[in-house]
């Protein structure tokens, strides 16, 4: 072993100069995670950590910078692949390497080249059938690979530092078109939009100036304004998340929890945070006219969010036997493909022009 550095956060590299062979690496990379497996004790209390690592070997020839990106880019696949991995860095993650570095380039000048679009996907208040209000989701139109969808490029963002600027964004445009709309089709209560913020915005603690700011400048009255964070961010750092949290409803916003059922958290947190809204995940809501056991997770869900003084919306309402259950169990607010997919601006007004009728 010749040198070992500490790269950035929780992110070590190890050089090896005298291994022949990958089986000699593999063998030294299982040793640091046979160290790992043990716990730390820290202040009496036992610290469990699992490490994942990738290997790349190279030659003298190679340039430093090339080497360490690949043995990132093995890293990154062992972390995708599940924790406490080690995987090689070979032809098949050069290509896909490769294809990342071209999209980290890509995204890195998409801001500037004006190539994000929010697309609005309706919230219906079930007890009127009409809509309340949108979510905002964001879209790239990539000049060659066509519309890209978040799931494919916020996790790169979050990783390149990116995401906070990218949010900027998705905020003034979401609080700008809501404000035109309001005034369009002023309703009583007026209409909302719902923006989706990341794990890491979380930890900034200029979060609340900069919507603050953002909701000055577009003239948007806080209430309008909802802030959807998933159950699995605020676990993260569940510390730093509620003082945020609390600093938002300061400002009035709602704050919604995403995703909510897919976090695997302990449910004694959520009383205490200042939260309006449950959106139970579309995980639940796809067999709930199917599996009993589905719907009485659900009437679970909903009784606990009236007993905490939330409502709820369901995700991901696809057919009108779901629609039905849901309204059954009383649950507020729908969402989903049985009312519209997300859509451009122009759709989302002929939405607003229309408005759905759901039978009471
Ligand atoms: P999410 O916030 O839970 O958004 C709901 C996702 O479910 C959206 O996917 C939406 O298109 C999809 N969906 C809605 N109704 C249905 C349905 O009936 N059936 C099915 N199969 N799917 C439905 P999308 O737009 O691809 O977004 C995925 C995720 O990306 C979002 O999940 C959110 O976590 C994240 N995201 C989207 N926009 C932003 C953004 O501006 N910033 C950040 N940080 N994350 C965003
Ligand atoms: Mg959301
Ligand atoms: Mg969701």
């Amino acid at each position: 072993m010749q040198a070992i550095a500490h790269l950035r956060e929780d992110e070590f590299s190890i050089l090896l100069e005298r291994v022949q062979t990958m089986g000699e690496a593999i063998a030294i990379a299982e040793k640091v995670q046979q160290v790992f497996a043990t716990p730390f004790n820290l202040n009496g209390q036992d610290l469990f950590l699992t490490v994942s690592i990738g290997i790349a070997a190279g030659t003298a020839h190679d340039q430093p910078d090339d080497l360490l990106h690949n043995a990132y880019s093995a890293m990154h696949q062992a972390k995708t692949l599940g924790k406490a991995r080690c995987e090689l860095f070979d032809a098949e993650l050069r290509v896909k390497a490769t294809s990342r570095l071209r999209l980290e380039t890509d995204l890195r000048m998409a801001l500037a080249r004006q190539e994000f679009q929010l697309y609005y996907q309706p919230i219906v208040f079930l007890a009127t059938g009409k809509i309340s209000g949108f979510e905002a989701l964001i879209r790239w139109r990539h000049p060659q690979r066509g519309l890209v969808l978040p799931t494919k490029f916020i996790p790169l963002a979050e990783e390149m530092g990116l995401v906070s600027r990218i949010s900027q964004w998705v905020l003034y445009q979401a609080c700008s078109q809501l404000r035109q709309w309001q005034q369009q089709f002023p309703t009583k209560p007026p209409l909302t939009v719902s923006v989706n913020l990341s794990a890491q915005q979380f930890t900034k603690s200029d979060l609340p100036q900069q919507i603050q700011q953002i909701l000055q400048q577009t003239e948007v009255d806080p209430g309008s304004l909802r802030i959807e964070i998933t159950e699995s961010a605020i676990m993260q750092s569940l510390e730093t998340a509620t003082a945020v949290l609390e600093q938002l409803k300061t400002l009035g916003v709602q704050l919604y929890v995403d995703d909510f059922g897919t976090g695997y958290s302990s449910l004694s947190y959520l009383h205490r945070l200042p939260i309006d809204k449950l959106k139970i995940d579309r995980s639940f809501i796809t067999r709930i006219d199917s599996e009993a056991e589905q719907l009485e997770i659900v009437r679970a869900i909903v009784k606990l969010a009236w007993n905490l003084g939330m409502d709820v919306i369901a995700e991901g309402v696809e057919t009108a036997p779901q629609l039905a259950q849901l309204k059954a169990l009383r649950c507020e607010y729908v969402q989903g493909y049985f009312f519209s997919k997300p859509v451009d601006r122009a759709m989302a007004e002929m939405l607003l022009c229309q408005e759905f009728m759901v039978r009471p």
